[in-house]
């Protein structure tokens, strides 16, 4: 009977310490094994030579480590971007396909990790939709998603690190929580050279109240953003069918609302402009109804194109107009440009381009 063992990446430093008591280990063993799976990023357990070769050999025994493999590699600089944007296309042991991005900022550069291999909520303007449920990422494949963009910075000539970390990626992070969670803990945690604060790390969500509500008193210091991309109900419901069903508006305000009083901190309401469809001055008004209830700042999106998808971005005249009427009611508001459109890395777009590799159809 073959056994399938844990990949060690999956443990945080908590888990690992119980594992390493149960094996009759001392704690501080667990921090050394760590430290090689993320600040040394080993790939093996014989990389580890800080520790005798027969606990290497018990750990062989109990754990594997199954990095993603890199399946592709695209990178594209354009406009005033500060560098490339740069795409990985990862092949997960069973096959499965995600992808990861990484995002240069004036004085920043954030990890956009994916949480699921797929979605099942099927919103209208985005690719990852299109290719149904996939499955839940594990603790070890998200943090790995993270290595795998360290490794390629750290090529010659590289010196940069990742500075933030969104969950903007492929999949609904908040439907697959406690995953997401784990791998925040390991992704923050201190002392390690890879260490990103929870402050500088945003949970992306499309609403799921009860998991909101859950967060809301977690503890995690993680900052929350809300895809809106309508205060209209019928509106939304059109262009994020599921969730928006699911969890409607006059629902969904007063989680939010609980969430940034408890935690003190401003929700993000992520709204994408889409020509003729939610970029009115009525949509402003409603927008700004359902905005002034509670801490928030709304963050104004383009629309990255995608192959046979109806949308269309709106001009950058009636984007600042747009935003100008929400100025006036003293809302905080940015304008985000997206980068990586040209290689399908923007928001909305991924699709694990290259999935006739996977195991998916
Ligand atoms: S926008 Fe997010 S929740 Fe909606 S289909 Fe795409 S990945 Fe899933």
């Amino acid at each position: 009977m073959t056994t399938t063992l844990q990949n060690i990446t999956d443990l945080t430093l908590q888990q690992l310490t119980r594992r390493m008591a149960e094996m009759k280990e001392p704690a501080w063993r667990a921090k050394q094994i760590h430290e090689w799976l993320f600040n040394h990023r080993a790939h093996s357990f014989d990389e580890m030579t800080t520790l005798s070769k027969a606990l290497r050999e018990r750990l062989r025994e109990t754990f594997t480590i199954t990095p993603p493999e890199v399946e592709k590699h695209d990178e594209a600089t354009e406009g005033a971007c500060p560098g490339p944007t740069e795409k990985l296309l990862l092949r997960l042991p069973d096959g499965a396909m995600i992808e990861t991005v990484l995002i240069p900022g004036p004085g920043r550069l954030t990890a956009c990790l994916s949480s699921q291999a797929g979605c099942a909520l099927q919103c209208t303007f985005c690719a990852t939709g299109t290719l149904g449920a996939g499955r839940n990422l594990t603790p070890g494949e998200i943090v790995g998603q993270a290595n795998a963009l360290n490794d390629m910075l750290a090529a010659p000539g590289q010196e940069q690190k990742i500075t933030n970390i969104v969950f903007m990626g492929m999949g609904e992070p908040l439907l697959n929580t406690p995953n997401v969670l784990d791998a925040v803990e390991t992704l923050s945690t201190r002392g390690y050279n890879m260490a990103i604060s929870q402050r500088k790390i945003t949970i992306s969500t499309v609403g799921i109240i009860p998991e909101i509500a859950k967060l809301a008193t977690s503890g995690m210091k993680t900052k929350l953003a809300v895809s809106l991309h309508s205060a209209f109900q019928e509106k939304r419901e059109s262009l994020m069918p599921l969730a928006a069903r699911r969890y409607p508006l006059e629902e969904l305000q007063p989680v939010l609302a609980h969430y940034a009083k408890n935690t003190g901190e401003p929700i993000t309401l992520v709204y994408m402009l889409l020509e003729g469809i939610n970029d009115s001055m009525d949509d402003a008004r409603q927008l700004i109804r359902f905005a002034s209830g509670f801490f928030c700042k709304i963050n104004l999106i383009d629309y990255n194109s995608i192959v046979n998808f109806q949308f269309k971005n709106v001009s950058s005249e009636k984007r600042e107009r747009f935003r100008d009427r929400l100025l006036e009611t003293g809302l905080q508001v940015t304008l985000r440009k997206s980068y990586g459109t040209t290689i399908h890395a923007a928001c909305g777009q991924l699709a694990a381009k290259g999935m006739e590799h996977g195991n998916k159809s």
